[in-house]
């Protein structure tokens, strides 16, 4: 039963922190990066809506400013709306590096979309889900603009609460949804789902917002589509902010926001070629190469963890346990690589080059953990070949019992690298923070 949430306004920031995702760790917010889940630009969410039967506005896409003059003169629009493809939302209200106020803008005007790309592409964009500096714009879309009498939310997400898909919805959308449940928790509407959406649920999601007479209808179809594809896809989230209704009577999804599980890769190859990865640090890309995990973090001392327990599971708690104990200590966490538990020399050797590369990075903490698929040994030889030249302290833990940790600590031990031993997790990061501290 769809059901106003006052008391789950909590959970449901919690499902809604997709996008950039922060992640307390001791007093600080840490902005992390990671790329558990693909994204698409709105661009390429809105063709794959479009491929399904939702309606969305006529649009091209532009990779230079003249193009774009060239596509806002060949949709013959009444009006224009010209957007930055960036993966963050909060756009309209963006800042760009060249001066420009507003990655969205409507105009009548082709000239003046020429003249607007042009402070567009290339130019960083800085929204409030950004990071402060702004992400890079590479491309614009450039669609034909309506008008809007009504914006709604529209997210379908996988939930945990709901063990499945919930179909999150409010009247009052085009707006922050965080800022809607923080504020009016009882206009969040949600519906926990199965396997399919029963068409009286989503003529009761239309109806909560607030869609009437024969738009009531045309809008339980748009939300039926919109879940279908969701489930066609593996989506993890589809985020439609505004929803919306045109004088003409027409429902419109005006924005798009699609990411997917990335487990479901293998069947969904065709999605997940579209991955350009231009906005992933290039160490991301690196690391996955690799079939390495890596979280990007702003401060000083690197943290690996090879783990039989991977990031998607607990080794996302330790990742967290790991940052904070970092941060209590004094310090700052520069990133997080996780190396799975089946990790092999040649695996190593590289997480190490790639973490002993980044120049912010002057310590690097290593923590075993349940290492039973692989051998702690192999994992040491790695290290140890890898760290030759590099100037760090590498203080190390050793954790719980893995296969052949006693050879693997000989090996460390006698290799003559500054990597210092500690007795656990605490010990390690406050030897990490003072080799950092002395520097
Ligand atoms: P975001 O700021 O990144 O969420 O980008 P949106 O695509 O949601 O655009 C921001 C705002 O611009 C929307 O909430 C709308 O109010 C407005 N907008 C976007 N497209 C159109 C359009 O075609 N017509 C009108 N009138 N407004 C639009
Ligand atoms: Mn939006």
């Amino acid at each position: 039963m769809a059901s106003p949430v006052a008391t789950q306004a909590g959970k449901l920031l919690r499902a809604l922190a997709l996008r950039p995702r922060f992640l307390a760790v001791g007093s600080q917010a840490v902005q992390l990066t990671s790329r558990r889940w693909l994204n698409l630009q709105e661009y390429q969410s809105k063709k794959l809506m479009s491929d399904n039967g939702v309606r969305v506005q006529r649009f091209f896409v532009a990779d230079t400013a003249n193009e774009a003059l060239e596509a806002a003169k060949r949709l013959n629009a009444k009006e224009i709306v010209l957007k930055a493809q960036i993966l963050a939302g909060g756009r309209g209200k963006g800042v760009f590096n060249s001066g420009l106020k507003g990655g969205v803008h409507l105009t009548k005007d082709p000239n003046v979309v020429g003249q607007l790309a042009k402070q567009m592409i290339g130019y960083n964009l800085a929204t409030k889900q950004t990071p402060k500096e702004g992400v890079k714009v590479n491309k614009v879309m450039v669609a034909e603009a309506l008008d809007i009498s009504r914006e709604t939310y529209l997210a379908i997400l996988m939930d945990r609460s709901c063990n499945g898909p919930v179909l999150v919805g409010s009247p009052q959308g085009g707006v922050d949804i965080e800022e809607v449940a923080a504020s009016n928790p009882e206009l969040i509407f949600k519906v926990c789902l199965n396997s399919w959406l029963p068409d009286s649920q989503a003529q009761r999601m239309a109806e909560n917002l607030g869609f009437v007479g024969p738009l009531k209808s045309q809008a339980a179809d748009q939300i039926t589509k919109l879940y279908n594809l969701f489930l066609k896809i593996d989506a993890t989230q589809v985020e439609v902010n505004p929803f919306g209704e045109t004088p003409e009577g027409q429902v419109v999804c005006f924005d798009a926001k699609i990411n997917f599980d990335d487990n479901a890769e293998f069947r969904q190859k065709d999605i997940f070629a579209m991955d350009d990865k231009s906005e992933n640090e290039p160490i991301e890309n690196e690391a996955a190469k690799y079939d390495l995990k890596y979280i990007g973090l702003d401060g000083n001392i690197a943290s690996c963890l090879v783990s039989h327990l991977h990031f998607t599971v607990n080794g996302a708690g330790l990742a967290m346990a790991t940052c904070d104990i970092i941060f209590l200590n004094g310090g700052k966490p520069a990133n997080f690589l996780d190396l799975g538990g089946g990790v092999k020399e040649a695996q190593v050797y590289q997480a190490f080059k790639l973490l002993t590369a980044d120049p912010k990075v002057e310590a690097i903490l290593v923590q075993y953990f349940l290492v039973v698929l692989s051998n702690c040994a192999i994992i040491a030889n790695g290290i140890t070949k890898s760290l030759p030249g590099a100037k760090l302290k590498v203080p190390w833990w050793s954790g719980f019992e893995g296969t052949n940790v006693q050879e693997a600590q000989k090996i460390l031990n006698n290799s003559g690298l500054p990597i210092t031993s500690a007795v656990d997790l605490e010990d390690a990061a406050k030897k990490a923070v003072a080799s950092v501290a002395k520097k």
